[in-house]
Formats: structure tokens, C-alpha cells, sequence
């Protein structure tokens, strides 16, 4: 369990130094060349395949996530925030768990995301903690499961609201998930193409930086790590 043994936890991310890890990840990317040999670019893309053109392109369907993501009228939008999150969970929870042979301790001790972005657990006492990936994902969706049953943050009543911190909780929930999808893009790209599930991965990602806009769910600093991936994804998918 190590140190991170908090779901009342909120998460923190620092920069660090060692670049060792994806840079192993990412060494042998050969398959596919740039155009033109730009060098100014090409060590972007090679630390950044989900960038590539071949991939980003790809999806599971022609999507309009706009609608899928907008309250419709005469939906409660408690029970639609809830609805969504869920299917969230459910689906990045999925992606985890068929990467988990990849996604080890031994592989990843600890959580990184775009730029080696060291991703920290807060414990209880507020102090910050180092996870391994897994850990910090295990931790991500049992914290969240937890939350779907509380009423005071998913009410499923008629008639009831989110009570004060509810709000704050659910934007704890999509940093926690945007963390897990980031720590993917980041380390774990080149895993999920062998696999054949970037489409899948890109349009999950859209959806769920869509639905975290509109609801205001996070902050553009949150999201800035994987900016430059979500501007590209945008314009090959119907936002
Ligand atoms: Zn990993």
C-alpha cells in the first residue's frame, strides 16, 4: 500500500528531472519517419508519437461529442454529471486494466505524465507522496468508486443537490482521471498502438476534456500538459 492510503487525498503533480523512463520508452520509434527530416520537430514527435498524424486521426466513430456532451433539455444535471462520470470511470478504468501487464511497478515506480510531470498523492496529513503508477491508479478508481456512492456529491434522489463539497470533490475526480489518461498518452502510447486501442483512447480523451469543459469540471492549467494533443484531436474530431 505504501504511502499512498488516502481517497480523502487530493493529488499534486511537480516537474522533475529524470527523463530516463520515457526516453526508453519512446527510443526506437522508426516506423514512422517525418516529413522532410525536420529536425526541429522530429524529437518532439519521437517523445510524442501520440502527436503523430497517423494516429490522431484515428477513432472508434464519427463522433459528435459536442452533442453528446451538452445537457440535453429536461435532463437533471446532477443525474447526467453522474451518468457521465461513471461511464468515465468504467471506460478509463478499462483502458488501465488491459494495459496492466505494461503498467507495472518494476515499469513504472512512479507516476509521470507529458514534460515527466511527477504525479503526487496527498495523504491525510497533507503530505505529498510518490505512487507507482498502478498504485496511484488503483488508488484513482477506488477513491472514485467510493465518491459514486455518496450521495452528498451523486445525489440520486429527485429533488437533491450536491451539497458544498461536491463540487470541489468531482473536479478532484477528473484530475484523478485526466492524471490516469495522461500517464497513458505520456508513457504507455506505444503500448496501446500495439494493441489497436488509440482509437479508442482518442476519443475517450476528447469526450471526457469536452465534458470537463463544458462543465467547468477542471482548470486550463490541468489540462495544459496534454494541450497541444487535445488542439489536434479537435480538429480530426467534430468538437
Ligand atoms: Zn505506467
Amino acid at each position: 500500500m505504501g504511502g499512498c492510503q488516502s481517497y480523502t487525498s487530493t493529488s499534486d503533480s511537480v516537474k522533475e528531472g529524470d527523463v530516463s523512463v520515457v526516453t526508453e520508452e519512446f527510443s526506437d520509434i522508426t516506423e514512422h519517419k517525418l516529413k522532410n527530416n525536420n529536425t526541429q520537430t522530429a524529437p518532439s514527435l519521437e517523445e510524442k508519437p501520440y502527436l503523430m498524424q497517423g494516429y490522431v486521426s484515428e477513432r472508434i466513430a464519427e463522433i459528435d461529442v459536442n452533442t453528446l456532451t451538452v445537457l440535453p433539455v429536461g435532463f437533471d444535471k446532477a443525474e447526467w454529471m453522474a451518468s457521465h462520470t461513471v461511464a468515465f470511470f468504467k471506460h478509463i478504468n478499462l483502458l488501465s486494466s488491459a494495459l496492466s501487464d505494461f503498467c507495472t511497478t518494476g515499469t513504472c515506480p512512479t507516476i509521470i505524465g507529458p514534460g515527466n510531470m511527477t504525479y503526487y498523492w496527498t495523504d491525510e496529513q497533507g503530505k505529498k507522496v510518490k505512487c507507482s503508477a498502478p498504485l496511484y491508479t488503483d488508488y484513482t478508481m477506488s477513491y472514485i468508486q467510493e465518491l459514486l456512492s455518496d450521495e452528498d456529491v451523486f445525489p440520486t434522489k429527485a429533488g437533491c443537490v450536491s451539497r458544498a463539497h461536491g463540487p470541489r470533490l468531482k473536479t478532484r475526480i477528473f484530475l484523478y482521471l485526466f492524471h490516469t489518461l495522461a500517464h497513458l498518452y505520456w508513457v504507455h502510447f506505444r503500448d496501446v498502438v500495439r494493441m489497436d486501442m488509440h482509437p479508442h483512447l482518442n476519443t475517450l480523451f476528447v469526450h471526457f476534456v469536452t465534458f470537463s469543459r463544458e462543465f467547468q469540471l477542471l482548470e486550463p492549467s490541468d489540462t495544459a500538459p496534454l494541450g497541444d494533443l487535445t488542439s489536434i484531436l479537435y480538429q480530426h474530431h467534430s468538437c
